[in-house]
């Protein structure tokens, strides 16, 4: 379980997120949702331990880990601007963390093997990451990612540099995945279709501050504001 309390955000002297409470249950897909600029990817990155926190407190399980640095918070993570590591090769970028935790060959090999037919990347494991195009590059970073055996998995935009058709099916293989990965997930997209597609529970976000979490159907049937009737396209 994750559980934000009164997560705030100051650049210099602007504040850009207002406070936030949020919840996360274990095995739940959460999307977190809204325009440009509402602070989607700076609540995420406070969680992950890449941007620090202004005030407030991140608890993952039941350590509170604000402070903590982001290999210590047992978390995975895949970014708009996913860095993979130009040398190594496909394969090894997936196994990555697991050589990097000493599991033992037989275990890596069957991981890699298992993320790469989810993904699509059987056939490029020995390209490295500039042989690739951008959409095969994000699949890799997703497979590092999946590979990894944390409790949480972070996305940003994951699908954003795909072209329609390769998203369409990412998005059906992220569908099936969910049940298999027992993981938390909080994704991170500004588009409501896919928000409603993947989500078990949804966050839509404005200007720095939660409108309203709750299941896709509280959302399109029951929005508690004009906001996110419209954001979501809600029929009245
Ligand atoms: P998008 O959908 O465009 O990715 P987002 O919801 O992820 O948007 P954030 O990147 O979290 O938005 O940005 C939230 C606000 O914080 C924006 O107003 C942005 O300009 C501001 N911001 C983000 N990073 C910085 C920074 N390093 N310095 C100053 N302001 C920043
Ligand atoms: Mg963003």
């Amino acid at each position: 379980q994750i559980r934000i309390q009164n997560l705030v955000k100051r650049y210099d002297h602007v504040e850009v997120i207002h406070g936030l409470d949020l919840e996360f249950e274990d095995n739940e897909f959460t999307v977190l949702v809204g325009p440009s600029g509402c602070g989607k990817s700076t609540t995420l990155r406070m969680i992950a331990g890449l941007e620090n926190v202004s005030a407030g407190d991140i608890y993952i399980g039941n350590r509170e880990v604000s402070q903590l640095e982001p290999r210590d918070r047992d978390l995975a993570m895949v970014f708009q601007d996913y860095a993979l590591y130009p040398h190594m090769n496909v394969e090894k970028n997936i196994s990555f963390a697991l050589r990097l935790a000493k599991v033992d060959k037989a275990t890596i090999a069957k991981r890699v093997q298992e993320v790469s037919v989810m993904l699509g990347l059987e056939h490029l494991l020995h390209r490295k990451p500039g042989e690739l195009s951008g959409g095969q590059r994000q699949r890799v970073a997703m497979g590092r990612a999946l590979a990894r055996d944390a409790s949480t998995l972070l996305m940003d935009e994951p699908l954003s540099n795909l072209d329609a058709k390769l998203r369409a099916q990412m998005r059906a293989e992220l569908i099936l995945m969910r049940k298999k990965v027992n993981k938390n997930i909080i994704y991170v997209t500004h588009d409501q279709i896919e928000a409603m597609t993947l989500g078990d529970r949804i966050v839509v976000m404005n200007d720095g501050y939660v409108q309203q979490h709750g299941t896709p159907e509280d959302l399109f049937c029951r929005p508690v504001n004009k906001f996110v009737a419209g954001f979501m396209g809600s029929p009245s």
